[in-house]
């Protein structure tokens, strides 16, 4: 089953060097959430293939533009090519004004249903849950509201050991042993004993994504073990006092959160405009995090089974 970030934009606050502004698409089994809408988001999703028919899902941090300008583009042209599937977005309140106001003045419609949730500030709170995952806001430290997104794929059932399987198994004892449970007959008796028929459940895999924000430990306990989390390094150490005032991190605070989280890999992005060069942000983070890695467009992260 599927799980995986392509990254199609990670500049932050202005395009740069080729680099766009922070999107990212997130598939899960077969569900497709797009998170963060920068300005090129259109582009982007055309340059790597990705199908946006496909995507019911926008997941919006906050209202910093670097993060959400591209969403009226991507909503006509959906609109432009007939979509008529709902889409749910998920932002702090004020986006839904300003897709109103673009559409009154424009004398637009829309031939689907943009369906508005309004993130709460400062709260953990699952946005999106259905059999398979949830999606969980992560309150971040920023000038303004901003929150990130935990992505965790539900337990999953325990496997059927095919060598073993019996012949003319019925699907609801294929159903009792997946959940775990021995299959009786109709005395009472076992039929099939649980743990000679199955085999341990796949992993549960999550993805937390961290953009903006300041070096803020709280987040710690919630994205704990993650298998990937993107952190935003805007700045390299020596800008350290920049980060500070903007309310941004360093790779070396992103790395620190990564160790402390006790995560898996660590993704590093939203480089501010000043760097042409990401070497050096690179280099600090794995000075903490050996197992770091640069956002770059284009690129596809895989979390395994
Ligand atoms: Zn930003
Ligand atoms: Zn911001």
């Amino acid at each position: 089953m599927s799980f995986k970030v392509t990254i199609l934009g990670s500049s932050g606050a202005m395009p740069a060097y080729g680099r766009h502004t922070s999107a990212q698409l997130v598939e899960i089994q077969n569900r497709y959430f797009l998170v963060d809408c920068g300005e090129s988001v259109q582009i982007q999703l055309a340059r790597f293939q990705a199908n946006v028919h496909r995507i019911d899902h926008i997941l919006i941090s906050h209202l910093h533009g670097d993060h959400y300008l591209g969403l009226m583009g991507l909503l006509f042209t959906m609109q432009m090519q007939r979509r008529t599937e709902d889409l749910h977005l998920y932002s702090y309140k004020g986006l839904d004004e300003i897709i109103t106001a673009h559409l009154r003045y424009s004398q637009s419609t829309l031939a689907y249903r943009v369906i508005f949730h309004s993130l709460q500030p400062d709260a953990r709170e699952i946005i999106f849950e259905d059999n398979a995952l949830t999606v969980e806001t992560i309150p971040l430290l920023h000038k303004i509201k901003c929150s990130g997104f935990l992505f965790r794929e539900k337990p999953k059932p325990k496997r059927i050991d095919k060598t073993r399987m019996p012949e003319g198994l019925l699907l609801q004892q294929i159903a009792s042993l997946k959940r775990g449970e021995d299959v009786y007959d109709n005395d009472g008796m076992v039929l099939y004993k649980n743990e000679e028929y199955t085999l341990t459940a796949r992993r549960s895999r999550s993805y937390a994504y961290c953009s903006d924000t300041a070096y803020y430990e709280h987040i710690v306990e919630q994205i704990q073990h993650v298998n990937l989390l993107y952190h935003e390094s805007t700045f390299i150490q020596e800008d350290e006092s920049k980060a500070k005032e903007t309310k941004h991190s360093t790779a070396i605070q992103a790395a620190t959160i990564a160790k402390l989280a006790n995560v898996d890999k660590l993704l590093l992005g939203h480089f501010s405009a000043r760097y042409k060069d990401l070497t050096p942000i690179l280099d600090e983070a794995k000075t903490i995090f050996p197992n770091a890695q640069l956002a770059l467009e284009g690129e596809e992260i895989t979390i395994q089974e």
